[in-house]
């Protein structure tokens, strides 16, 4: 590993891998949990850990509402820093609050305000390129006076010509090494949750999300989970519920989700709204009306709730309060770990109901329990389901590799992709991107190598591998990925 302290140790280190032609891989802060973590694809790679020493707050606009960051910016640090100056500015921050804002921006991560599409709210960025050349994007690329940075990098992102950042997010092109984020000007705010009693409700929960997220009427991305969640949101083990195996029945689910606070249902809808007192009861009466079509729905408040639910914790991060609890439920079994599945639906009952269809079938085929989120916006909704396995079982592990692979299978043969994916899967999901004979891979391939043609930057990352490494066996396309759990990796010579 490397710590760099400055963008031109970053230089010294990209031009020292390509004198050696050794894959350097970049990390932010490395938490990417569920993702891979800090993991390189290609063995005996150097990581470079940008977050350890490259931390600073470069620059917090409270006029502009921006913010320009270093790698190793958590949000946590950020938000601290905002509270510290007084500045009545909100982060938007994802369910876990220890990461880097930059990385899981250029991740293409999300959170829960307004501003929860972290990458669209990003505005301009610094890079360094394979070549060891620093690039600066958007305005930034005109100098401003007397050598200063140009004063509306932070306020308009595209700039002139091509927008040259959506290459850099998701990929191997570049090391970002700052990054300008807007902030959210502080608002009223109010979480409830709604809960619906029946497991059938589902499709017409989705029609009802589709016409008040289109309207904006919904203040934020809402997540829709399973009752099932309620119990893993209390961070207790499974065991206190069930000592089977295979997924936990839904009779039991059932006995044990009538004892606590929202009861035996099935669906739990959480949502905030953003304004001021009026406005919100307004938007909340139209809300109401709206999902009261559904018979037996419920309306619940934080404050018609205990202290602990997990209403309490939506709260802090629909407000832009970083906070750690949703590890709580890596609880659910021993040792546990976590691997995210994340098809991008239509938001319409219908085809939720065809990924939904393949996700349980094939949980109950591998035997886990089902823990799905929904975040549903007006068009798409991320489907991300939690896959938590004992990863102390090499036989869990396999059996968590193998649904995640028929899952992406099963999926992308209705139309359905992952809009981001654990390293170990990102050759099958890129490979599923397959359009007019893998158009795509094609063209970023032919970015690949005319930025990096000695390969030297996290080959593999995101299923692009520069010439050096292509078609030599580095890819795990299939079975490859449950032998690759045996620790020794996969390569040529595997
Ligand atoms: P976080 O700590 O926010 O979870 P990571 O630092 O783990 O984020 O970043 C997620 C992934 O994004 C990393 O595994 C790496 O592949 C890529 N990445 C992170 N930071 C950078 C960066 N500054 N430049 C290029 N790629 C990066």
């Amino acid at each position: 590993m490397v710590y760099p302290g400055t963008v031109q140790e970053v230089q010294a280190t990209v031009r020292w891998a390509n004198k050696h032609l050794i894959p350097i891989y970049p990390i932010s802060m490395g938490r990417n949990v569920g993702y891979g973590g800090t993991a390189p694809r290609v063995p005996g790679s150097v990581v470079v850990d940008l977050g350890r020493r490259m931390n600073r707050i470069l620059d917090i606009d409270p006029e502009n509402a921006s913010c320009l960051l270093e790698p190793g910016v958590s949000y946590f640090a950020l938000y601290e820093e905002i509270q510290r100056r007084g500045i009545p500015l909100w982060i938007d921050t994802p369910d876990v609050g220890g990461g880097s804002v930059l990385g899981n921006a250029i991740d293409r991560g999300v959170g829960y305000t307004p501003y929860g599409d972290h990458f669209a709210n990003h505005c301009g960025m610094e890079i360094v390129l394979p070549s060891g050349e620093l690039l600066r994007t958007g305005m930034g690329a005109l100098p401003g006076k007397d050598g200063a940075d140009n004063p509306t990098w932070q306020s308009f992102q595209p700039a002139y010509g091509p927008y040259t950042d959506g290459i850099f997010s998701q990929s191997n092109f570049g090391i970002v090494v700052r990054m300008g984020m807007w902030l959210m000007p502080e608002v009223g705010h109010q979480s409830y949750l709604i809960t619906f009693p029946r497991d059938d409700d589902f499709s017409d929960i989705v029609e009802i999300i589709r016409p008040l997220a289109q309207q904006r009427v919904l203040g934020n991305i809402p997540q829709l989970r399973h009752v099932i969640q309620e119990l893993a949101t209390t961070a207790r083990p499974r065991s206190d519920f069930y000592s089977g195996t295979g997924p936990m029945p839904r009779e039991v689910i059932r006995e044990h989700a009538a004892g606590l606070p929202v009861g035996d249902v099935a669906w739990v809808f959480y949502g905030t709204q953003y304004g001021d007192p009026g406005s919100i009861s307004k938007q909340l009466d139209m809300i109401k009306a709206a999902f009261s079509r559904i018979p037996g729905s419920r309306f619940f408040l934080p404050s018609d709730l205990p202290e602990s639910h997990y209403l309490h914790s939506r709260v802090s991060v629909c407000s832009g309060v970083p906070i750690l609890r949703e590890l709580d439920w890596l609880n659910w079994v021993p040792n546990a770990a976590h691997l995210f599945f994340n098809p991008i639906v239509p938001t319409r009952g219908w085809d939720a109901r065809i990924v939904h269809d393949i996700i349980v079938r094939l949980h109950a085929k591998y035997g886990f329990d089902l823990l799905p989120t929904l975040c549903v916006a007006g068009r798409e909704m991320h489907y991300i389901v939690n896959i938590v396995y004992d990863r102390s079982s090499v036989g869990e592990k396999r059996r968590a590799a193998a649904l995640m692979r028929e899952m992406i299978a099963e999926a992308a043969a209705e139309g359905f992709g992952e809009y981001r994916t654990h390293i170990l899967f990102a050759d099958m999901v890129a490979g599923t991107y397959n359009w007019g004979d893998n158009a795509l891979m094609r063209f970023n391939e032919t970015i690949k190598d005319a930025l990096d043609p000695n390969g030297i930057l996290a080959p593999g990352r995101n299923g692009i591998w520069p010439r050096r490494f292509r078609g030599k066996g580095w890819e795990i396309r299939g079975r490859e990925v449950e032998e690759a759990l045996d620790g020794k990796g996969i390569g040529p010579a595997s």
